[in-house]
């Protein structure tokens, strides 16, 4: 059969080359990823058997096997999984999920520069590719299930892989890492024992629901010595079990370390990176479910897109459903990551029953309630976090106070804005009414492009002066959620950039009778004005909003802000 050679794309070879000359201090982690995969392997291949009896599969024992060859100094892992096809490997194994987007190469450049080679590593966690932090080669041997042929890449990690097909190659997914050169000083990451590797699982991969087997290692002259019948096959000895399968989920809280769920988080979610926080949830009675779900700490490159891939994962009594359960929280909590594992669902549920069904839709209101009280309580208990996750995903969060009339309220007293009270310490509306001048009736806000083109708008002129403090809003999704809440606490929120706009104050009476007298005088120009621009306006008035500039445009308290007419427009309405 022929080998083919083929070349990694720009970015995959940017961190492979790092991977080769990592000082990643955490190199047992790449066990962790060639296992995660594995498994994730084996629960394809348990759905695919399950919607399609026909494929000519063998599920009898899914397992995960790791075997050492000291003398070689070769590790493998391997699954008896879904497998993959030629083509596969080439698309999965050459290229770096998200990689082709501006984002990412933009984000690769600042991590390289702020963190090095270490930092990159911990927040790109490059997968299967991780193995090359301890191998200088890897093979991968393959075989799709159903299908006859199989597929062998390897690669130094040098820029080039090979692809050859195979005609004998079991089902499932080999991975075999020729390790680098042991290293002297470091006794801990000898990979050749036994010992470290039964620690790395456990600590890792301990809630794997499928086994992981340790192949006993060859005793050196056992096979020599001994010429009776204890050298037999037979008596050979049996693999050992490393892991406990036991669900986190299922485990009571006291039992379980942070360390353990953050490991679950991992594996979920594909993230190096720790989670920013744990909600539990355990539902007993008629409709028995358990929820482990996370926040991470860091936005997804790709969370405005179409496909974007939820995280929540459905199980049913300990076995594994689906990825992407979008029935389990509405779209604007879509950045959660985690695991539900309902009782007494049938194992062959579909995405349109679970759409459908009133207990499902009565534990998405139970997890999302429970989900926006955690932001609730982050907010008082820890102040920093809270700080981050509004920067990561207050704009999604946002999304729900359009969509989520049962929640609003919460929803509204965990959002933050921008203000002009403070350049750098967003505030939350409570806040803001608690500063709020006297006389004054509204919270005001405006919206805009960034921070810097609301500021410069000459609506603000008038509230700088009177000191009236004004939010930035500076989301898309700003323009339409202040319409649909519309008040908060009583109070109305309204646009600087709308209508009259009533600031009150003491010197006021005196201006307006001054006010009365400047348009009597002005008659005349505003008359001419409003001829010269003819249909463009509606109307010229004289204007107590501004002290610098000589003009400005406002429209209509019901007009649409000039963002949202550009959407409309862009959608041909
Ligand atoms: P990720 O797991 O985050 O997608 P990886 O680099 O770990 O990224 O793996 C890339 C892809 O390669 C996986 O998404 C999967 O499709 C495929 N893959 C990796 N290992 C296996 C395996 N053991 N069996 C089947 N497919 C695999
Ligand atoms: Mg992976």
């Amino acid at each position: 059969m022929s080998t083919e050679t083929f070349e990694f794309q720009v970015e995959a070879r940017q961190l492979l080359q790092l991977m080769i000359h990592s000082v990643y201090s955490n190199k047992d982690v790449f066990l962790r990823e060639l296992v995660s995969n594995a498994s994730d392997a084996l629960d394809k291949l348990r759905l695919a058997a399950l919607r399609d009896d026909t494929l000519d599969a063998d599920v009898s024992d899914p397992h995960i096997e790791i075997e050492i060859d000291a003398s070689s100094r070769t590790l493998t892992v391997r699954d008896n999984g879904i497998g993959m096809s030629y083509d596969e490997v080439g698309r999965l194994i050459g290229t770096i999920a998200n990689s082709g987007t501006a984002k990412f190469a933009q984000e690769l450049r600042e991590a390289q520069e702020e963190a090095g080679a270490e930092g990159l590593i911990g927040q790109f966690g490059v997968g299967f590719y991780s193995g090359f932090m301890v191998a200088d080669e890897m093979t991968l041997l393959t075989r799709r299930a159903g299908e006859s042929h199989g597929t062998r890449w390897s690669s130094r990690g040098e820029g080039t892989y090979t692809l050859a097909r195979v005609d004998d190659a079991p089902q499932g997914t080999t991975v075999t890492l020729h390790l680098k050169p042991a290293d002297a000083d470091d006794q801990l990451h000898d990979y050749t024992a036994d010992r470290t590797i039964k620690e790395i699982v456990k600590r890792y991969s301990d809630f794997i629901t499928w086994p992981i087997r340790l192949v006993p290692q060859a005793v050196d002259g056992a096979t020599a010595d001994t010429t009776d019948a204890e050298a037999t096959a037979d008596t050979a000895p049996e693999p050992e079990t490393l892991n406990s399968m036991k669900a986190l989920w299922a485990r009571s809280r006291d039992e379980v370390s942070d360390d353990e769920y953050h490991e679950l988080y991992k594996h979920i979610s594909h993230d190096w990176r720790e989670p920013l926080e744990t909600v539990r949830l355990q539902a007993e009675g008629t409709f028995e479910y358990q929820a482990l779900l996370f926040v991470p700490s860091h936005a997804p490159h790709d969370l405005y897109n179409q496909n974007y891939q939820r995280g929540v994962q459905l199980y049913v009594k300990r076995v594994f459903i689906m990825d992407d359960c979008e029935a389990l929280l509405p779209p604007y909590l879509r950045f959660v990551k985690g695991v539900v594992d309902a009782a007494d669902l049938s194992l062959n549920v579909s995405r349109e029953i679970l759409q459908q069904d009133r207990h499902i839709r009565m534990m998405q209101r139970r997890l999302t309630k429970k989900v926006v009280s955690t932001v609730k309580d982050m907010m008082t208990a820890a102040p920093d976090r809270y700080a981050t996750f509004w920067r990561e995903f207050g704009a999604v969060l946002k999304e729900g106070l359009l969509t989520d009339s049962d929640n609003r309220d919460t929803l509204l007293a965990v959002s933050s804005f921008a203000t002009t009270h403070s350049t750098d310490e967003p505030t939350t509306l409570k806040s803001y009414a608690e500063r709020m001048k006297d006389g004054q009736d509204a919270v005001y806000y405006l919206t805009g492009e960034s921070r810097q083109s609301i500021e410069n708008s000459p609506h603000m002129e008038a509230f700088r002066a009177k000191g009236i403090e004004v939010l930035l809003l500076t989301d898309p999704v700003d323009e339409v959620w202040v319409d649909a809440v519309g008040e908060f606490e009583g109070k109305p929120l309204r646009s600087v950039a709308k209508g009259e706009v009533d600031l009150g104050g003491e010197d006021d009476d005196k201006a307006e009778g001054e006010r009365e007298k400047q348009g009597e005088e002005y008659a005349g120009l505003l008359d001419w004005m409003k001829e010269q621009l003819g249909e463009d306006v509606k109307e010229v008035r004289l204007s107590s909003r501004l002290t610098v500039s000589p003009a400005c445009i406002v429209s209509d308290a019901h007009d649409l802000t000039p963002a949202l007419e550009n959407m409309y427009r862009a959608m041909g309405q």
